[in-house]
């Protein structure tokens, strides 16, 4: 008997996931499924299931089932270009490397872990901390929330009382937040405003309100993080105590058009890192 072309389930079988595979494996190769069953007298005892039984798995939506329909998504490119050579401070620099006939190219870089749109983890303020390598994937991926922040020239704190207003009803435990400077929008690609105190700044009240809200990732275009370095310091510690790495330098932010989206940002695998440049990502449903 050989299986008919309708699409085929199995019955008497009720773990799904084994149904799956075996629908699969009768999909591929049009023959009998056959089970082996190995008894303890070394007699091997052979069940030939045939497949035209009642069904509950659709062979095409099994060859489906990973898909993902991009239509239904925009993806936004948060990070901000690198262009080498053009800052001493924090460097990317090019040089070329070919073989000895000169015939193949390949570039030799040097660089710094802060470069560029990057992802810092603890081991950046702490000796004991955790580095890029010590967190699985998930920390740098998830479901998130942004705050496009625009606030009076006389009050540039993004206070706890103002996320709490603008986002707070929509963080859940687990998320990644992600601050937009609305309010400067002639700061682009990293590059600070001549009078920085023009720049609205959070505070350790600020980071204070993103741990409790226990985000798992925190990033940024442009802010002060504290007006003074002990400040900063202290913002660091509060999230980086819970482990949440903070996305710096990031772009675009504006172009996302939604307040929940899905966000990602991969550092590069170099056991050690207390930074690394990444690519960011956001998708939006369309
Ligand atoms: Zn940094």
């Amino acid at each position: 008997m050989w299986p008919s072309t309708s699409p085929r389930h199995w019955s008497g079988l009720k773990i799904t996931m084994w149904g799956r595979l075996l629908v699969i494996a009768d999909a591929l190769l049009p023959v009998y499924i056959m089970l082996s069953i190995s008894a303890s007298e070394f007699v091997y005892v052979y069940v030939y299931v045939d497949v035209d039984v009642d069904v509950d798995v659709d062979v095409d939506e099994v060859k489906t089932m990973f898909d993902i329909d991009l239509s239904r998504y925009r993806i936004v490119d948060l990070s901000y270009e690198v262009i080498p050579g053009t800052s001493d401070d924090r460097p990317f620099d090019i040089r070329l490397g070919t073989l000895q006939d000169g015939t193949v190219r390949y570039d030799i870089t040097r660089t710094h872990s802060h470069v560029g749109t990057h992802v810092e983890t603890p081991w950046h303020f702490y000796q004991s901390g955790k580095t890029i390598t010590d967190f699985p994937l998930s920390a740098f991926m998830g479901r998130a929330v942004l705050l496009p922040f625009h606030l009076p020239p006389d009050d540039l704190h993004i206070s706890p009382a103002y996320c709490e207003a603008e986002i707070g009803a929509f963080v859940r435990p687990g998320d990644v937040v992600l601050f937009h400077n609305a309010h400067n929008p002639e700061i682009e690609q990293g590059h600070f405003v001549k009078d920085e105190t023009a720049v609205p700044y959070m505070s350790t009240d600020t980071a204070r309100w993103l741990r409790d809200k226990r985000i798992k990732l925190f990033g940024f275009d442009s802010l002060r993080m504290g007006r003074a370095t002990q400040e900063t310091r202290d913002i660091h510690d509060l999230l980086m105590h819970e482990d949440v790495c903070i996305v710096e330098w990031l772009d675009h932010l504006g172009e996302l058009g939604a307040r929940e989206f899905y966000f990602m940002a991969l550092p590069y695998k170099v056991r050690g890192l207390d930074s690394s440049f990444c690519r960011a990502i956001g998708v939006v449903e369309r």
